[in-house]
């Protein structure tokens, strides 16, 4: 049986790399030879000095024959707090949350940010761990960070798109698709100009910044910028652009109803109690 070499070449940065100085074996094939701790030790010696360089280490999948495993199938010289550090860098297209240590690709943090504000302003279990995200505040929907980002909107085509200069999570994004939660894209927290704000330049196709509300924000801007106006319109307008249940179990807050009937029913039928599975507050958008 023949038996063929696959080989794989890997650049390697010089700066990563350290001579050493082992015995050679003594027997043909003539080659390096080092003992199974000297090899650990030179793994976790070696990343103490590079991982300052940590970004450059070139990547490469792992296969049956690399790395080195043990007998017993475990990794074998790898240094454990590489692993666990290269294990956290960032993907390619990903970005750091600014409200948790998440790296998300660009074009999902509208809606990893949304699970935080929404995690926030129904009390449910952030599944990073929680934000303190006050309910009255207003908080930009690309970054989820407050009083940081002008965002406005700009028609093109006869649809509107969103446009931020100052937003370093700015994406471009369809708002007709974002006008509906789903699985793919739960958020439905998007730009639009305030029905109740004058919109006087909307002709001249950019429209006034200041006119410009994220949907989650509504109820907050409303609230401060609209005393006057009736409470029924109001209720309308929020109506318009409430947060339905759908949309916490689409951004993973809420599990679908079904699977919260059968939990209920069985926690009924363990305890004796009922459950209340109305949520008043969701009707309201706030
Ligand atoms: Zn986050
Ligand atoms: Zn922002
Ligand atoms: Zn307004």
């Amino acid at each position: 049986m023949k038996l063929s070499k696959k080989v794989s070449l890997v650049d390697v940065p010089a700066f990563l790399t350290r001579t050493v100085n082992p015995p050679l074996t003594e027997s043909s094939p003539i080659t390096l030879e080092f003992e199974t701790a000297v090899l650990e030790a030179l793994a976790e010696c070696l990343w103490l000095d590079v991982m300052k360089d940590v970004k450059a280490i070139p990547m490469w999948l792992s296969s049956v024959g690399f790395p080195y495993r043990r007998h017993n199938g475990s990794l074998a010289f790898v240094s454990t707090d590489a692993d666990q550090v290269i294990k956290r860098l960032p993907k390619e297209g990903e970005v750091e949350c600014f409200l948790c240590d998440a790296f998300v690709q660009l074009s999902k943090m509208r809606d990893h940010v949304s699970m935080h504000v929404l995690a926030a302003r129904f009390g449910l279990r952030d599944k990073n761990g929680g934000v303190p995200m006050p309910a009255n505040r207003q908080y930009c929907g690309f970054c989820g960070r407050e009083g940081t980002c002008v965002v406005t909107l700009k028609a093109s085509r006869n649809v509107l798109i969103p446009v931020s200069q100052d937003c370093p999570y700015y994406y471009k994004f369809a708002m007709k698709v974002a006008e509906k939660t789903t699985k793919s894209g739960p958020s439905t927290n998007r730009p639009i100009t305030c029905p109740l704000c004058t919109d006087s330049t909307r002709c001249s196709g950019n429209i006034d910044s200041s006119h410009v509300v994220w949907t989650y924000n509504l109820p907050k801007h409303l609230a401060e910028k609209h005393l006057k106006a009736s409470e029924d319109h109001i209720t309308d307008i929020l109506k318009q652009y409430e947060v339905i249940e759908n949309e916490l179990v689409n951004l993973g807050l809420q599990k679908p109803k079904s699977k919260q009937c059968a939990e209920g029913e069985k926690r009924q039928r363990e305890d004796g109690s009922s459950t209340d599975l109305s949520h008043s507050k969701w009707a309201k958008g706030q």
